[in-house]
């Protein structure tokens, strides 16, 4: 099917590359997309790849002198299209990683970051609690200075690669020296003495998720990530960069269900014609295709407005995200709709689509609250 956005180089031969990938991976996508651990072969041929250089900066392995969320985004919608396990492996590399990018001192990133590009070592941001979801200030993760070093006390839960990841991004609430208390970050290594990791509830689109235990971990004062009080800068920053990479997942996902129904709905026969011959098999397929077609547009746009200044942007970056991960679920139902009694067989590749497009409008800022930024945004436009 036609792709709409042309692209110039070097962006055109970053999707291409990545394609090449995702079409190596079509094998064991299923296998691997079934699976709550980091599934070996996957993670392997993504490190062969190279492709995991697009989520670290240039001076520590990285592709581009600054993580280029464009170049993120093509990667994530070939990825998505074929495998949700190989997406969320590739993303999870910059979401974890980005605040030691940005925040870090050099040190720390050169201990990590190079491995991060490589794929050698995995990464984690560990913001939400059991009592804390879209809203961050109900954190209680505690860190304190005792003297010597920060300790870290907490519980942190849904964790993307819990248990796998080399270091977790911790955000956590610490008291700080005039008495007031706010949100500090922290590069927590995994193996730190008092840190234990359990498995998440299986989700109905599995993943690599679990909680993680603080329970005394102590890490150096250099293990900050921006200014005591002021983790969520960093976090922030995280966010302005990869949220448009979960709009580029979805119009991903939802292209490759619109071509298996459309596959079926020109081959498949009721009442004498193809289905795609029939008024509104045909709407369903027109509508759909015309999703996924405004929704790239305005994810590759969000995107490079995001490369070109990420802060100033998050609020396109959150549109993107609307629109593309609420038009995927859309568009997935119907095509499930045009493949009749296949559209419903465990496993397919259009039921795996069914069920990978429902998370993706709940994290990374589920659909109501990122749209509230959008609405404030859009009233100072207007003025
Ligand atoms: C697959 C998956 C992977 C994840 N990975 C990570 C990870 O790596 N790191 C991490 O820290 N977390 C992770 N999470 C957790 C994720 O960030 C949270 O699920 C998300 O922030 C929403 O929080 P919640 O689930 O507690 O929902 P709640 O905050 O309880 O919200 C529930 C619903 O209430 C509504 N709502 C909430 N607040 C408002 C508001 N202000 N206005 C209007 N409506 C509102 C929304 O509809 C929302 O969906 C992951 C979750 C999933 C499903």
């Amino acid at each position: 099917m036609t792709v709409l956005a042309r692209l110039s180089d070097p962006y055109e031969t970053i999707r291409a590359e990545a394609q090449a990938v995702a079409a190596e991976l079509q094998p064991i996508a299923v296998t691997a997309d079934a699976r709550s651990d980091v599934d070996p072969e996957v993670l392997a041929h993504l490190r062969r790849s190279g492709l995991m250089r697009y989520t670290v900066p240039a001076a520590y392995g990285g592709a581009f002198p600054q993580v280029d969320p464009f170049a993120v985004c093509l990667v994530r919608e070939q990825l998505m299209a074929v495998s949700s396990h190989a997406d969320s492996l590739f993303a999870l590399q910059g979401i974890g990683s980005f605040a030691l990018a940005i925040a870090g001192n050099d040190e720390q990133r050169q201990a990590w970051l190079p491995g991060v590009a490589t794929g050698d070592v995995l990464a984690a941001l560990a913001l939400t609690e059991p009592a804390a979801g879209s809203d961050l200030k109900g954190i209680t993760t505690t860190a304190r200075f005792d003297g010597a070093s920060i300790v870290i006390d907490g519980h942190k839960s849904f964790i993307s690669n819990a248990g796998a990841a080399g270091f977790y991004t911790v955000l956590a609430r610490e008291t700080l020296p005039d008495g007031t208390s706010g949100l500090s970050a922290f590069l927590v290594p995994a193996n730190s003495v008092g840190l234990t990791t359990t498995s998440a509830p299986e989700l109905i689109a599995p993943h690599v998720l679990g909680d993680v235990v603080f329970d005394g971990v102590s890490v150096p004062e250099t293990a900050r990530l921006g200014a005591p009080g002021h983790g969520i800068g960093p976090v922030l920053a995280t966010l302005a960069v990869f949220r448009v990479s979960v709009a580029a997942a979805a119009v991903g996902l939802a292209q490759r269900a619109l071509e298996e129904a459309a596959r079926h709905a020109g081959t498949r026969e009721q009442f004498g014609r193809p289905l795609v011959r029939l008024g509104p098999v045909a709407g369903l397929l027109a509508d759909s295709w015309a999703d996924v077609a405004a929704t790239r547009l305005l994810t590759y746009e969000a995107a490079q407005l995001a490369r070109d200044d990420p802060r100033q942007h998050l609020e396109h970056s959150s549109l993107a995200k609307l629109a593309a991960t609420e038009a995927c679920c859309r568009v997935v139902d119907r095509c499930v709709q045009v493949m009749g009694r296949w559209g419903l067989i465990s496993d397919s590749r259009i039921e795996r689509c069914f069920r990978q497009a429902r998370a993706m409008r709940i994290y990374e800022g589920a659909s109501e609250v990122i749209s509230l930024g959008i609405a404030r945004q859009l009233a100072t436009e207007v003025g």
